[in-house]
C-alpha cells in the first residue's frame, strides 16, 4: 500500500517502497546520486546530516540478506569496501558503524554512519545510534553543516567514479 513520505527538502511523495522510488530514479536523492551500477545505489540520506553517512540500497526489492544473488553478494562487498576506503581516505573517517535490518518499510539498504568524537556524549556502540541520528537531525541542520555534508558527497562521488567499479 502506497505510504506518503516527507523528504528532507519539503517534498512529498506516495510510493510503495522508498529504496524503489529512490533507487530507479524516480525519486533524486537530496545531494544527488553517490554512485550506481546496475545492482546497487549510492546515496546520502541528508535528513541525517552527518558528512560521510552513506545508504547503500539494492535496486531489486527484498528484505533478507539470504536473497540475495551471487552477483549481488560478491558486488556487495565490493562495494562496502570501496566507499569504507573513500570514506577514510577522502573524508578522514576512523570508524564506521554498519545498520542494516531486514523489518523495514523500504526495501535492503546499509547504513554506513562515520563514528565522530561528538557522539561519544551519546554513548557507544549500538545504543548511542539512534539518540545520534536524531541529534544530528534536530541539532546539526545548519548551514555550516550542511555545506560539509554536501562537501561530503562531492568528495564520496568523485572518489568512487575514478575507482569505476564495474
Ligand atoms: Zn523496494
Amino acid at each position: 500500500m502506497p505510504r506518503k513520505i516527507t523528504l528532507a527538502d519539503g517534498r512529498t511523495v506516495e510510493v510503495d517502497c522508498l529504496s524503489c522510488a529512490l533507487t530507479s530514479g524516480l525519486i533524486t536523492p537530496t545531494g544527488g546520486v553517490i554512485y550506481e551500477t546496475n545492482l546497487f545505489h549510492i546515496h546520502q540520506d541528508v535528513a541525517y546530516p552527518i558528512r560521510g553517512l552513506i545508504i547503500l540500497a539494492s535496486k531489486r526489492h527484498f528484505y533478507g540478506m539470504d536473497e540475495l544473488t551471487e552477483a549481488e553478494q560478491n558486488e556487495y562487498i565490493s562495494l562496502i569496501h570501496k566507499i569504507r576506503r573513500a570514506q577514510r581516505e577522502r573524508l578522514g573517517i576512523d570508524k564506521v558503524y554498519y545498520f542494516y535490518n531486514e523489518d523495514t518499510t523500504h526495501h535492503f539498504h546499509l547504513w554506513m554512519v562515520p563514528r565522530y568524537e561528538w557522539m561519544e556524549a551519546f554513548g557507544g556502540s549500538v545504543e548511542s545510534l539512534r539518540p545520534v541520528l536524531l541529534h544530528a537531525r534536530n541539532q546539526m541542520n545548519n548551514e555550516e553543516n550542511m555545506k560539509a555534508v554536501f562537501e561530503g558527497i562531492d568528495e564520496l562521488r568523485e572518489a568512487l567514479h575514478r575507482e569505476r567499479i564495474s
